[in-house]
């Protein structure tokens, strides 16, 4: 009986890979066919099945049974295959998946809190099998990607997110929780769609919200203990900026959207400035864009220049401006906005218009964040290029269609001047016969990395002195070579050894703040940092 079931154990699940021995000592004989296929002729296969499929999101579920079916075959597919893989478990598919997620749902993958299981989230965490967790991301689901309030079916972006935990970042799958809370949602074609998986009620707000979320965070603390990581996905940034602040002084937690974001924008920041020259200090920046990712990649520049000049944060502020939909951020409006807004509220007329805007402040750098696309028009761009020799623009915007300019449109607008990155992978561009490879600004960049270096310090609080470190060191990992071709973030395919460097940096800041508590600490970290990562390689069972 127990290799039937070992069969059907996705953590120990070898499938043709079992060895004439295994199958002997597991009782595993007539179970399988004859043949036993080594764990890379299993990689090729699949592989070769899922590239069958023209749909993304048939991809994505033939994935999602690998995962469910063989853990380690799914993890070394996607590490041996990480350029392709990625869009199909992550961004722009696992959208997709989150707006059908009724309809394809087959299995748990993570943990379902709702408004009814309020006063019993301690019992549910314990209804999950795994004990040891070191990290869990969460969502609310409502704001998923650029597509909005989806409710529970958020719960596909918790689940990519630690496969990523693990494929880039080597954190153990046993040690990752996905979890989604449904306080409702107020997305009326889910409230009407038959197969909708959610609580059907609107979205509990105030303090019906903060108790749960109270509730929650409190039990996972104490199920889970002080070093285990938060991460927060998704919400909305009318939650996001007040979780942060309220649970950032009394557990480890970390907002991609927000400080993820930051840091691997700053990153990129940094390696274009290696091409442009400059210090930060010397650059102007304009934001299309005020939500979670713009305050937060604001707030970040704004920090590292004040520790590269020792200038007070107050001044620095000034060196970054933003636009929102009502136009430039300035003081006169300083009592209508959100708190997040006011520190960017700086002495100036009120203007309107993006293109306004970049000619008075006469930015360096441009980068969107706004998700409303094609506002990168040929006249800001040519503006942009008329300002600056090699004009920064980034359109980070996501989906692709929502990208304020395309690569093309960068390069041709500013006669192959600028330097581009974005939010969504867009092709190489050919222009007056030179190519020029577009980088990604993705977020898969740094939270693996950064997770990892916390969770092997044994951290517990995240410190914006660790973002500088997260993106020092993934700017440190751009070569010349793909500085040749355009590109300001290392390619993907060495993606572990980039979060190796991340998660060593980060853990020798957290060291440095006192805040590791993983004594003494190891000598040498990236080598500390290799060793700790979850291989998908096969064991051998005795
Ligand atoms: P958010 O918190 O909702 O913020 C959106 C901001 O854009 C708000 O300040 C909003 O203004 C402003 N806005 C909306 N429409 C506008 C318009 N027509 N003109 C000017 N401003 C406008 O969203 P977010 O989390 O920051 O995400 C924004 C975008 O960035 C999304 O598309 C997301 O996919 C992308 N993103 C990319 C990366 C990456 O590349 N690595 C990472 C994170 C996010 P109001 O405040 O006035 O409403
Ligand atoms: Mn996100």
């Amino acid at each position: 009986a127990s290799g039937y079931n070992l069969l059907r154990d996705p953590r120990h699940n070898k499938g043709l890979a079992f060895t004439e021995k295994e199958r002997d000592a597991h009782y595993l004989r007539g179970l399988l066919p004859p043949t036993i296929v080594a764990q890379n002729l299993q990689v090729k296969k699949m592989l070769h099945n899922i590239r069958q499929y023209q749909v993304p999101l048939q991809k994505y579920m033939a994935m999602m049974d690998l995962q469910e079916r063989n853990e380690k075959l799914f993890y070394k597919l996607l590490i041996d295959h990480v350029e392709e893989l990625l869009p199909v478990v992550y961004t722009p598919t696992v959208g997709e998946a989150c707006q059908k997620y009724g309809s394809i749902f087959r299995q748990p993958q993570g943990l379902y809190i709702s408004l009814r299981e309020k006063g019993r989230i301690l019992e549910v965490l314990r209804n999950w099998p795994e004990k040891n967790i070191q990290v869990i991301v969460v969502t609310d689901g409502e704001r998923i990607l650029g597509l909005g309030d989806l409710g529970c079916q958020g719960m596909g972006i918790p689940v990519g997110k630690l496969s990523l935990y693990t494929a880039l970042g080597g954190v153990r799958p046993s040690a990752c929780l996905p979890v989604t809370i449904d306080v409702g949602t107020n997305n009326e074609e889910l409230l009407n769609d038959e197969f909708y998986i959610g609580l059907r009620q609107k979205r509990a707000t105030g303090q019906e919200y903060a108790e749960l979320m109270d509730e929650f965070m409190t039990a996972v603390k104490q199920c889970y203990g002080e070093k285990l990581l938060i991460q927060f996905e998704d919400f909305a940034n009318h939650n996001a900026f007040d979780l942060l602040a309220k649970y950032g002084p009394t557990h480890l937690v970390f907002n991609d959207d927000i400080q993820g974001t930051a840091s691997v924008v700053l990153a990129g920041l940094i390696s274009a400035l290696k091409v442009v020259g400059g210090s930060l200090a010397d650059h102007r920046f304009l934001f299309l864009g005020a939500g979670e990712a713009g305050t937060g990649i604001a707030e970040l520049i704004a920090l590292e220049i004040s520790k590269q000049t020792n200038a007070p944060l107050e001044e620095t502020r000034k060196k970054v401006w933003l636009v929102d939909s009502k136009g430039l951020i300035v003081s006169s409006r300083k009592d209508t906005l959100q708190h997040f807004k006011k520190p960017w509220a700086h002495e100036h007329k009120p203007i309107k218009k993006l293109i306004d805007a970049v000619k008075e402040i006469k930015p360096t750098v441009l980068i969107g964040t706004s998700g409303v696309g094609r506002t990168f028009t040929k006249e800001v761009v040519e503006t942009m290029a008329s300002i600056n020799e090699q004009p920064i623009i980034l359109s980070l915007s996501n989906p692709t269609s929502q990208s304020e300019c395309t690569a093309e449109e960068a390069y041709k607008w500013s006669q192959g001047r600028a330097i581009f990155a974005s939010g969504s992978p867009f092709d190489p561009v050919k222009f007056k016969g030179k190519m020029f490879v577009p980088g990604q600004a993705n977020n898969a960049y740094i939270f693996p990395g950064f997770g990892l270096g916390l969770i092997m310090s044994g951290t517990i609080r995240v410190h914006d002195d660790m973002l500088l470190a997260a993106s020092e060191a993934l700017a440190s990992q751009v070569s010349q070579e793909d500085f040749d071709k355009g590109l300001i973030y290392p390619p993907f395919t060495n993606i572990r050894k980039i979060s190796a460097h991340i998660a060593a940096s980060v853990a020798a800041k957290a060291y440095e703040l006192g805040l590791a508590t993983r004594l003494p600490q190891p000598k040498d970290l990236v080598k500390y940092a290799e060793s700790c990562m979850y291989s998908p390689s096969y064991q051998n069972y005795r």
